[in-house]
């Protein structure tokens, strides 16, 4: 296998700042989130490509991020998401690790609906990081906010099953 450059969602805190887990995948909070409750569910083994998902995996994907996004809307209090995979730089990934972005939504958070495109795009960028909008975590900060939305989902868990 040839070496890859260094993958931020290989890192080994990542198993700290999830906030949920699956057998083969996270749910981590992200680390300039353009909007309040933007996750991310990322495969535990670093692959780039929906593509190289067994069905099984892919199943398990698309389950397990219902189920996040759900808990998410719960605890944000929105029921509007947008759900976005970007596959190859041409449709804007930039880190070669697949990811599904959730971005919960609320009534005019964006000057147009589709303008998470931009955002998303500009966000990687430094220059437009703009520090009161889209703070850049860090570890402490992202392990913090893991920490919070894990146990609200287990009262959640906990809300079901009395249910
Ligand atoms: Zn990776």
């Amino acid at each position: 296998m040839k070496t890859e450059i260094k993958c931020p969602f290989c890192n080994p805190d990542i198993s700290i700042t999830s906030f949920s887990e699956s057998q083969n995948f996270w749910a981590i909070y992200d680390i300039a989130p353009i909007l309040p409750g933007h996750s991310l569910i990322i495969p535990k083994r670093h692959i780039k490509s929906i593509q190289e998902l067994s069905t099984e995996q892919f199943d398990e994907f698309f389950q397990f991020g219902r189920e996040v996004t759900k808990k998410l809307s719960l605890f944000f209090k929105t029921d509007a998401f947008d759900w976005i995979i970007q596959e190859n730089e041409e449709a804007g990934q930039s880190i070669p690790h697949l990811h599904l972005h959730i971005i919960l939504r609320t009534k005019d958070d964006l000057p147009n609906a589709g303008d998470w495109y931009s955002v998303l795009k500009n966000k990687n960028k430094e220059e437009v990081v703009d520090s009161e909008n889209r703070p850049r975590f860090s570890i402490d900060e992202l392990t913090n906010i893991a920490k919070k939305l894990k146990d609200a989902f287990v009262e959640l868990d906990k809300e079901k099953s009395n249910t």
